[in-house]
């Protein structure tokens, strides 16, 4: 099966980047052609009878498939980013780590009042970084209307951060 062969393209790296994280690696799936094209097909087909404007890639795995998954929309692909990384004039936004915090940031001028928006990462783990780009695109005017994950970390109830009533899609779940 499809998911079965990209699960077996992912692999965990006990205690990385520290003790205790299970890490979810993803560059086993990229090396992999079929993967690579099941991955983005699965993707796209979550969202497929949706009018989607924008991908909002999330820094920095969701920049791998985000602007594959939005050329599959014939939308535009927007980074959303840590804070000082983009150059012009930017809206930001404050969220929680599990150590600390940190700053995601986006450009003003990249989503449109009214723009159908699909967040993407390559992991939903705590759900705070997508939180934190879904108030920056409502801040915007745009509309969320849903969640792509390759990965969810279901066991961290990241789903509980995200907009209720919005679909929230990963291919595989741990
Ligand atoms: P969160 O804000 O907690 O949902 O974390 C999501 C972000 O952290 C994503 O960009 C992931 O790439 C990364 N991340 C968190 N936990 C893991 C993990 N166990 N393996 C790989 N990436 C992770």
């Amino acid at each position: 099966m499809d998911t079965e062969y990209i699960r077996s393209h992912i692999r965990t790296i006990p205690d990385f980047p520290e003790t205790g994280i299970q890490f979810k690696d993803i560059t086993p799936l990229l090396l992999d052609a079929k993967a690579n094209e099941l991955t983005l097909s699965a993707l796209h087909t979550a969202f497929h009878t949706l009018s989607v404007d924008k991908v909002v890639g999330l820094e920095s795995r969701g920049f791998l498939f985000g602007p594959s998954l939005a050329a599959s929309f014939q939308a535009g692909f927007v980074p959303a980013r840590k804070k000082g990384k983009l150059p012009h004039k930017t809206i930001q936004k404050e969220y929680g780590l599990e150590y600390g915090k940190d700053i995601l940031e986006m450009h003003t001028d990249a989503i449109n009042p009214g723009d159908n928006v699909i967040i993407h990462d390559d992991l939903l783990a705590t759900g705070g970084t997508a939180k934190a780009a879904t108030e920056l695109v409502l801040e915007l005017g745009g509309q969320v209307v849903g969640y792509s994950f390759i990965i969810e970390l279901s066991f961290l109830l990241g789903k509980n951060q995200l907009l209720k009533d919005i679909p929230i899609r990963s291919i595989i779940q741990y």
